[in-house]
């Protein structure tokens, strides 16, 4: 996905319906937050939608809808205290994931999962932690 810090025009199809999301600011009809969490991308027909990295227009990964949004956020909880606790780096600890999933690096990131991926995140944490 092609993408720059400033406010250059990208296009986001939605991964449910191959339709163009839009972008909303804070306050514009449809924003989905409660709060200004900066312009975020929204198909409104699948109520699928993303946040941008910090200061971009660029997405943080594909639109979830509800169901997604649901599982990346039970896979969060379960691999970030593993870096939080400042034993283990972040990066290494997504490195250790991308080997875990039989992914690249650039595709163990719990924001371009799907429901089944964040699933076998939560699914890797707890295989590490059985094994101590
Ligand atoms: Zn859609």
């Amino acid at each position: 996905m092609v993408g720059s810090a400033d406010s250059a025009p990208l296009s986001v199809a939605c991964p449910y319906c191959q339709r163009q999301a839009s972008l909303l600011r804070w306050q514009e009809a449809g924003y989905p937050y409660p709060a200004d969490w900066g312009p975020a991308w929204k198909c409104a027909s699948c109520d699928a939608y993303i946040r941008c990295y910090y200061g971009t227009v660029t997405p943080l990964g594909m639109l979830a809808d509800a169901d997604t949004r649901h599982w990346r956020h039970l896979a969060h909880r379960a691999l970030d205290p593993l870096w939080q606790r400042g034993q283990e780096s972040r990066s290494s600890v997504y490195r250790w994931l991308a080997e875990e999933l039989g992914v690249s690096e650039s595709e163990a990131h719990i924001g371009r999962m799907d429901p089944d991926g964040c699933r076998k995140v939560i699914a890797a944490v707890a295989g590490r932690r059985r094994r101590g």
